[in-house]
């Protein structure tokens, strides 16, 4: 089957921070501990960044990765890390909490902003178009940026990417944003939990192994933010990965019982919803901004998740038919940049590991595309029988939207 779809709007992905990560290195590919120092061992000084640690296969501790130079590791969920020996050094003094905290997940999950901007404040603002235009011969031309960094990001999203760019960032990077850059800002984006990669998102039975992650607000703390974000953005989006937080969300939601028109909100993940709280959801008006890449999750976590977890992971057949969810309308995609582009997007939708997970075409093109083909379109073959999706992008986007 051949299929011609717009370019798509990647509802949730970070453009300031993936931006500033381009110039890392990028582990993903790196299935044993060796395979990675082996990889970090390549990169020039003075201090290594990476992406893309998978904690299923490997972890990065002692030894071998305290004897290279200094050296900074994300996880590939973005929730935990991990800084060598040398890094710790070479950090020590302009970032004293950072490095002193950074092995607590606790701390991470409740500052990762600050963790971020060790990150973004390397390359700064300064990386962004290269990334938008890598973005769009990946078929993707307009996405929303959940943590704007700074007034220098915010000002050059929010002018030149006019229209392809939508912003969001949290509260207390918001207070410090001047009025320009404030106007420029769609909502406020929090989180209530952390990640399945981090084993920090909140679950209400524990995972294997043990624990249950992390709720990072009271229901009071968690109501405030909300009102916060009616008060100054008109819309919220919301971090929750495990169903112990998507409780909390609803929880606070149904008892604020603020009005529709002053706030809007969008739940980011929701990936572990029961059908009991995604009527809820639908009750509340909520839209859910959710990633079909995850639906993976169910194989790859396998070593974390309890087997009736693995199987409500990213239950779109049951949210759509069952909950009356609509593509589009109250379920936007978007890939967290997990990874970018739109042949991971098209493959993981149309062929995920359980059929529960399943998108149509229409249903893809609805909640993940661009409304026309002007600034460009995608020519996918899928091929059933190999349950493989091949995408080639065409038009002005192919070579990353220059004219
Ligand atoms: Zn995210």
């Amino acid at each position: 089957m051949k299929i011609r779809l717009p370019l798509l709007r990647d509802s949730h992905t970070h453009i300031s921070f993936y931006a500033a990560l381009g110039a890392a290195a990028d582990l993903s590919a790196c299935r044993t501990e060796a395979g990675a120092l082996a990889r970090l061992k390549k990169e020039p000084g003075p201090l290594v960044l990476a992406r893309g640690w998978n904690s299923a296969y490997y972890d990065l501790r002692g030894g071998g990765f305290d004897r290279l130079g200094p050296a900074v590791v994300c996880n590939v969920s973005q929730h935990s890390f991990r800084f060598n020996a040398a890094a710790r050094a070479a950090l020590k003094s302009e970032f004293p909490d950072i490095v002193a905290n950074i092995d607590d997940p606790a701390w991470v999950e409740n500052n990762l902003n600050r963790v971020f901007g060790l990150f973004t404040s390397a390359g700064g603002a300064r990386d962004i178009p290269a990334y938008m235009e890598r973005l769009a011969a990946l078929g993707v031309w307009a996405a929303d940026d959940m943590l704007v960094p700074d007034d220098r990001a915010a000002l050059l999203l929010g002018r030149r990417y006019a229209g392809r760019a939508a912003l969001w960032t949290e509260p207390d990077i918001y207070e410090k944003l001047g009025p320009a850059a404030r106007a420029a800002i769609g909502g406020l984006k929090f989180f209530a939990d952390g990640a399945l990669g981090s084993r920090s998102a909140a679950l209400r039975r524990p995972y294997r192994g043990g624990g249950r992650g992390l709720l990072l607000h009271s229901d009071e703390e968690l109501g405030k933010l909300f009102k916060l974000a009616a008060r100054l953005t008109g819309r919220a989006a919301v971090h929750a990965i495990g169903d112990a937080a998507l409780e909390q969300v609803l929880r606070a939601l149904e008892r604020l019982a603020i009005p529709g028109r002053d706030l809007r909100v969008r739940v980011e993940h929701a990936q572990l919803s029961t059908p009991e709280q995604a009527r809820r959801a639908r009750r509340l008006g909520l839209a859910l901004c959710m990633q079909p890449n995850f639906s993976g999750d169910s194989a790859c976590y396998a070593d974390r998740l309890p087997p009736a977890l693995l199987r409500r992971n990213n239950p779109f057949r049951m949210l759509i038919d069952k909950a009356g969810f609509v593509p589009g309308e109250s379920l936007l995609f978007g890939s967290d940049g997990m990874p970018h582009g739109a042949a991971p997007a098209l493959q993981a939708a149309l062929f995920p590991p359980w059929p529960g997970q399943r998108l149509t075409p229409d249903e893809f093109r609805a909640g993940y595309c661009l409304p026309d083909l002007a600034a460009g379109w995608l020519d996918a073959r899928v091929d059933g029988a190999k349950r493989k999706v091949f995408v080639k992008v065409g038009g002005p986007a192919a070579a990353g939207g220059r004219k």
